[in-house]
């Protein structure tokens, strides 16, 4: 047997033990000043005016959600055809999430679907970068009301450019996740930029127990001043030692989508010319990092997603099912009528997730494609 081709792998080397082992060295592992230099670093890269780390993407859209006023009997526009955690949050803050279908070629809302979805309960839109694919956010901003807050679940996105800059900057507050699932990681972590200091500032503190002084200025001074609990918060800090991994990955972010992009278009010209198989690619407004390589396979190939991610299994070669339909799993059943969303139903039934990761070779590539194409 062959070795296993694995659908993803993080890229992770010697200068994040480094960085990780520095930390401990330090005797400060808890949030303190590397959560503050990544912040400061991921805003730079993702071009935001503020950043705040979190645990996950998860706690990220859910602070996005509380600061921007979003609460109970509110509706939410969101696509069913994102990670359940995009629906998720919606429900922790009590919130409704509405959902619309995408468009067939991106995966992703667009101002048609997401125009049909908006009644006068409408307070915020959560657009997903799905599988880093960047999405029109200027087109959906034109036909929802002006008070309407648009929420970007950037998970996938970083790395992803929207009109030539970084994705998250057309929203009004964005989510972003270093899942190992992730082109960035840090095992577990997430962050929410926005362009809003209030808000930033909000979750700075919601983050952190919504205490007025944080643990890392209480501990500089020998007699801190006392903390005052303003809100009700949560515990959603990442760890220094979360944070050193990632400013070491987010050095390496640009090298990453330069290869995963590469990895992509010969996946791409392998099925150009294979009817019914249909690769994920970039829409005209910007370029995606291939977070998430799709293909649709279409009844015009002669074969079945089923019965290709068999014959991927066959070779050794783990591929996945396409992304998910939230409105299918159990919390979110009654939501939709049946045949409301097509697209999105289409989408995940007949797409799969190929193998893209950093130390993907090509002799392991060509094994993918020898089975996409036989
Ligand atoms: C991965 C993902 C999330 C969840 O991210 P976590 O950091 O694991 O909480 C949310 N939304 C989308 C679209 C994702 O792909």
């Amino acid at each position: 047997m062959t070795d296993r081709v694995n659908v993803m792998l993080p890229w992770l080397g010697e200068e994040e033990i480094a960085a990780v082992a520095a930390v401990i060295a330090s005797g400060w592992v808890a949030q303190g000043p590397k959560v503050a230099e990544f912040e400061t670093r991921f805003a730079a890269a993702m071009q935001a005016d503020h950043a705040v780390a979190t645990t996950s993407c998860t706690t990220a859209l859910h602070l996005a959600l509380v600061v921007a006023g979003i609460g109970p009997g509110d509706e939410v526009v969101i696509p069913s055809f994102s990670f359940v955690a995009t629906a998720n949050a919606v429900r922790y803050v009590g919130a409704v999430p509405v959902f619309a279908d995408v468009d067939a070629a991106t995966g992703d809302l667009d101002a048609a679907t997401v125009a049909a979805a908006l009644t006068p309960a409408t307070r915020g839109v959560i657009v997903v970068d799905q599988g880093g694919v960047p999405v029109d956010v200027e087109a959906i901003r034109a036909v929802v009301p002006r008070e309407v807050v648009l929420i970007e679940d950037a998970a996938c996105g970083a790395g992803s450019t929207y009109r030539g800059a970084p994705v998250g900057r057309g929203a009004d507050v964005a989510a972003w996740s270093f899942h190992p699932r992730k082109l960035l990681t840090t095992g577990e972590g997430g962050m929410l930029t926005t362009g809003r200091r209030e808000w930033a500032d909000r979750a700075r503190r919601l983050r952190e127990h919504a205490m007025s002084v944080s643990a890392a200025e209480r501990h500089r001074s020998v007699l801190p001043a006392l903390e005052v609990y303003e809100e009700v918060g949560f515990n959603y800090r990442m760890t220094d030692l979360q944070a050193a991994v990632g400013i070491v990955q987010l050095g390496r972010l640009p090298e990453i989508v330069a290869r995963r992009r590469e990895l992509a278009a010969r996946y791409a010209e392998a099925v150009a010319d294979r009817p019914g198989l249909r690769l994920v690619g970039d829409p005209e407004w910007g370029e995606g990092n291939f977070q998430s390589c799709w293909l649709e396979v279409g009844p015009e190939s002669g074969r079945t997603r089923e019965g290709l991610l068999e014959a991927l299994a066959a070779s050794d070669v783990s591929a996945r099912r396409g992304i998910m339909a939230i409105h299918r799993q159990p919390p979110y059943r009654d939501a939709v009528a049946p045949g409301r969303l097509p697209v999105t139903e289409r989408l995940t039934d007949r797409t799969l997730i190929l193998p893209l990761f950093h130390q993907l070779t090509e002799a392991q590539q060509d094994r993918v494609i020898a089975v996409l194409t036989e």
